[in-house]
């Protein structure tokens, strides 16, 4: 089974696909994840990419198009995968689709920029193991430190708020019009987004029949 994962920064792409990627024993292929390693690791794409992603603006397409085709071929995708984060332009889901790669379904999580805005404000990860946080619905045990390795919480820059607005821009621009994309190849499935983790991870497989 090959799936996307469409929605606004912050609507819970990451997490609804690591849910299901464990249920259905395959790999999420997150190209967020990706870059972030390769800019810690200080490799040329690493360097390369370092403004684009402060600013929370598209990476360009070619080098997104690069990385994903080969990740594809991996081994381990020999069975489906599931993209988080990617396609997020017209251009990327076609070089997806030129590639002779197809989905079974195009998961577009729903939800308000407010939503997204009050959500990301909160968000917090530590500096040191990554371990992700939210001042309200997910807050450490001590204010501002990791309980797992007790290394100080940030947000990440591109979290800031003016940033957040910045990509949510992009998100309606470029992004959004990969929904009539997949809906002319009738595999677009919208997602409402619900109170709570459990309760829209239920409505995705209902939605997939799993
Ligand atoms: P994410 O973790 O998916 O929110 O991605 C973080 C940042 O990585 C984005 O704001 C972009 O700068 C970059 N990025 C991730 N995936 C893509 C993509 N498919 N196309 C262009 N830029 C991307």
């Amino acid at each position: 089974m090959n799936l996307i994962f469409l929605g606004a920064p912050g609507a819970g792409k990451g997490t609804q696909a690591g849910l299901l990627s464990r249920k259905l024993n395959i790999p999420t292929i997150s190209t967020g994840n990706i870059l972030r390693a390769a800019m810690k690791d200080g490799t040329p794409i690493g360097k390369e990419i370092e403004s684009y992603m402060q600013a929370g603006h598209l990476v360009p397409d070619a080098l997104i198009i690069d990385i994903i085709l080969k990740r594809v071929q991996e081994a381990d995708c020999s069975n489906g995968y599931i993209l988080d984060g990617c396609p997020r332009t017209i251009a990327q889901a076609e070089a997806l689709e030129a590639a002779g790669i197809h989905f079974d379904k195009v998961l577009s999580i729903e939800i308000s920029d407010q939503e997204i805005i009050d959500r990301m404000s909160g968000r917090l990860v530590c500096e040191h193991c990554g371990a992700p946080y939210h001042a309200v619905s997910m807050p450490p045990r001590t204010a501002g430190v990791c309980d797992v390795c007790r290394s100080k919480l940030v947000r990440r820059p591109d979290d800031e708020p003016e940033t957040v607005k910045a990509r949510l821009d992009i998100y309606h621009e470029k992004t959004e019009p990969l929904k009539a994309f997949y809906a002319q190849r009738g595999v677009l499935a919208p997602v409402e987004n619900q109170p709570s983790i459990e309760a829209t991870t239920a409505e995705i497989e209902k939605i997939l029949g799993i």
